[in-house]
């Protein structure tokens, strides 16, 4: 699978049994599906590393680029925009379930970063934003998905608040 980024192929790696495509050669994007969400938690090794390499990459990406393209369906994603600054998106793909986190948009979000209230609060809105219809298990299993997110995003990972920003 292309990197829908900067076009590199990406490499599927392992996160404590967990298969993630990550933009290793590349821009250092991470690509997850929901059902691989669903299954990541703090205590896969590996994850916090990807995450980190993808926070310090440089942004490759034009902030006024139009809609990424899903590396798996070929299909215009949407973006969904963190808090209030424009530039700073997370790109899914409702047809097939993938989340694309870019580097550019890891370090924008880290230094927007949000409470741990405003975080739950960007989930729930994440949570409410799909055109799924209610009560299917798409959308149980996205709502997990979007809740695993979020804890991508919190404080038990140490990068994304080092001791020169506390
Ligand atoms: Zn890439
Ligand atoms: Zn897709």
């Amino acid at each position: 699978m292309d990197c829908p980024v900067c076009g590199k192929l990406m490499v599927q790696e392992d996160f404590g049994g967990v298969l993630v495509d990550v933009c290793k050669n590349g821009c250092k994007g991470i690509w997850f599906d929901w059902g691989e969400l669903k299954e990541l938690d703090e205590s896969h090794e590996g994850l916090g590393k990807a995450l980190e390499e993808a926070l310090k990459s440089p942004r490759v990406n034009d902030a006024d680029r139009g809609p990424l393209k899903c590396p798996k369906c070929g299909i215009a994603m949407h973006a969904h925009k963190y808090s209030r600054a424009k530039e700073v998106n997370v790109d899914e793909c409702y047809a097939c379930g993938g989340f694309f986190l870019d580097s550019g948009e890891l370090r924008a979000i880290r230094e927007k970063r949000m409470s741990e209230e405003e975080r739950d609060a960007y989930v729930q809105k994440l949570i409410g934003e799909a055109p799924l219809e209610a009560g299917t298990g798409r959308i149980r299993a996205r709502t997990t998905a979007c809740q695993k997110f979020g804890g991508l995003l919190s404080r038990k990972y140490p990068f994304w608040y080092p001791v020169d920003y506390l």
